[in-house]
C-alpha cells in the first residue's frame, strides 16, 4: 500500500491530507505535526484569540476525530529531524517512517531580534503559535507599557489588541511608513490614523537600537537616541520560510523550498506547499504567506500527487482585523503605478491598484461589497477605468457585466 507522509500540521498540511482522501486516495497517510496539538488556524492568534474573545477549541481546523475517521495517522509533538531521500524515510524524534511520496508543509518561522539587541530578554515575544500567545497573554493589562517592533499586519493587529485591553502602546517601524512592504501609502495613512485615534504612539522611520534590561526587558533605545520604559515587547519583523529540513536533505532552496508549477521539489517524490514553498508565477519565483495560499496550493499538490498534472495559478486574497475595521485584500499589488480611491457610505473605503490600465489589487476597508466586486473583476481579468472607480455615480456591480 502506498504511504504518503506530510511534514507540518498547519493550514497547508491539514488541507493536503483532507484533500487526498476527498480525491479518492486509499493508501496510508501520516501527518507529522511538530506541535503537540492538531492543526489550527493562526490568524486569530493576533486577533480575536489574543484578545480573549475566541475559545481555543474554535481555533482547530478540524476536530481530532476527523483524522481518525479518514484513517489519517496524526503524529503529534514529534518533529521530523531528517529526511533520507535515498532510503525514502523520514526520521522523527521518536521513530522512522518510510514514504512513497512526501510533502513538506513546514510553514515559516518568525524573525527574532538578535540576542545582542536584547532578543533573549524575558518579556520579549513573537506571535507564531499557541505557545507564544499563552506566554504573552498574561502581560497584557490596563496600564502596562508595550513596545511593538514592526508595522506590518501582525504588529499592527497585536497593537490593536493591546490598545483595546488598555495597554499603553508604542509601535516603531524602521521604514518610512507602516505597511510599506505590502500596501500603498493611502492604506498606510488610513491605518496610521486609525491607530493614533486609539492612542497608539506610531513612530515611523525609526529603528530599534537595543532593548534594555538585565534578565527582563525594561526599556528600549531607538536609533535617534531616545529611550522609553516598557513592560513587554512584541516583535513582528517578518518571517522566514522554514526550509531547514529541505536544505539539509539537499533539495533546492532559495527563499523557500523551490517547487515547479505543480508543487514538486527538485526531488520528484517530494512536494511542498504553503508558506515554505517558492513557486513560479508570471515568470518570477514568488512566495505567499496567507491562508488562501496554504489551502489552495496544498489542495493542488494533493491532486498532483495523485497525478492531476495541473499548474498552480493563485487568486490571492488576505484580510486583517484591527479595532472595528475589517481590511480585505484581493489580488497582488506588485508592480502597481497608480492607486485610486473609492469612498462609500458609513466609512466604507477601497483602494484600487493599477499597473497602467490593468487592475491588480484592491484593499477594502469595511467595504466587503467592493472587495467582492474587485475580487471578481480581477479573477475575470476585467479592468474598469480608474475614473469609473472613483465616480460615486458608478454602479459597481454593473462593472462585472462589462
Ligand atoms: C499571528 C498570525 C496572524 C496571521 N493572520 C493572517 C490573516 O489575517 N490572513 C491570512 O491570510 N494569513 C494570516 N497569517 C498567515 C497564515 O496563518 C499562514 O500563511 C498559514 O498558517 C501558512 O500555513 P502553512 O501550513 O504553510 O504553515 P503553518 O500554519 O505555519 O504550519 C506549519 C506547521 O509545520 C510544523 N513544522 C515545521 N517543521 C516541522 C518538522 N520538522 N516536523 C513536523 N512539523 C513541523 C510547524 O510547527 C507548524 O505547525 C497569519 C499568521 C500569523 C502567525
Amino acid at each position: 500500500m502506498e504511504h504518503i507522509v506530510v511534514i507540518g500540521g498547519g493550514q497547508a498540511g491539514s488541507s493536503l491530507v483532507a484533500r487526498l482522501r476527498t480525491a479518492g486516495f486509499e493508501g496510508a497517510i501520516t501527518l507529522v505535526c511538530g506541535e503537540a496539538v492538531p492543526p489550527y488556524q493562526r490568524p486569530p492568534l493576533s486577533k480575536a484569540y489574543l484578545l480573549g474573545e475566541m475559545e481555543e477549541a474554535r481555533l482547530y481546523l478540524r476536530p481530532e476525530s476527523f483524522y481518525a475517521e479518514k484513517d489519517i495517522a496524526l503524529r503529534l509533538g514529534s518533529p521530523v529531524v531528517a529526511i533520507d531521500r535515498a532510503a525514502k524515510t523520514v526520521t522523527l524524534e521518536d521513530g522512522v517512517l518510510p514514504y512513497d511520496q512526501l510533502a513538506l508543509t513546514t510553514g515559516s518561522v518568525p524573525r527574532r531580534l538578535p540576542a545582542a539587541m536584547g532578543g533573549n530578554l524575558g518579556g520579549v515575544y513573537e506571535v507564531r503559535n499557541l505557545l507564544d500567545v499563552g506566554r504573552m497573554q498574561p502581560a497584557f493589562g490596563p496600564g502596562k507599557r508595550a513596545l511593538i517592533v514592526g508595522g506590518g499586519y501582525i504588529g499592527l493587529e497585536a497593537a490593536a489588541v493591546a490598545a483595546k485591553l488598555g495597554v499603553e502602546v508604542t509601535l516603531v517601524e524602521m521604514a518610512p511608513r507602516i505597511l510599506q512592504r505590502v500596501a500603498a501609502p493611502e492604506t498606510s495613512d488610513y491605518f496610521r490614523e486609525l491607530h493614533r485615534a486609539h492612542g497608539v504612539d506610531i513612530r515611523e522611520g525609526l529603528g530599534l537600537e537595543t532593548l534594555l534590561g538585565d534578565e527582563q526587558v525594561s526599556g528600549a533605545r531607538f536609533s535617534d537616541g531616545s529611550e522609553i520604559a516598557v513592560d513587554f515587547v512584541i516583535v513582528g519583523v517578518g518571517i522566514a520560510p522554514d526550509a531547514a529540513l529541505a536544505e539539509a536533505a539537499g533539495l533546492a532552496v532559495d527563499n523557500g523550498i523551490v517547487v515547479d508549477g505543480q508543487g514538486r521539489t527538485s526531488d520528484p517524490a517530494i512536494w511542498a506547499a504553503g508558506d515554505c514553498a517558492t513557486f513560479p508565477r508570471n515568470g518570477q519565483m514568488i512566495r505567499l504567506e496567507s491562508v488562501q495560499n496554504a489551502i489552495d496550493q496544498a489542495e493542488l499538490v494533493a491532486d498532483n500527487m495523485l497525478g492531476a498534472g495541473r499548474d498552480y495559478d493563485p487568486m490571492p486574497w488576505f484580510w486583517s482585523d484591527q479595532y472595528d475595521v475589517k481590511l480585505q485584500i484581493a489580488g497582488l499589488n506588485t508592480g502597481y503605478d497608480r492607486v485610486v480611491v473609492r469612498k462609500g457610505d458609513d466609512g466604507a473605503l477601497s483602494h484600487w491598484y493599477y499597473a497602467g490600465d490593468t487592475l491588480l489589487a484592491v484593499d477594502a476597508m469595511n467595504d466587503s461589497r467592493n472587495y467582492m466586486i474587485g475580487k471578481r473583476l480581477i479573477e475575470a481579468g476585467k479592468s474598469p477605468s480608474p475614473e469609473q472607480i472613483t465616480d460615486p455615480a458608478t454602479n459597481m456591480k454593473a462593472l462585472l457585466r462589462q
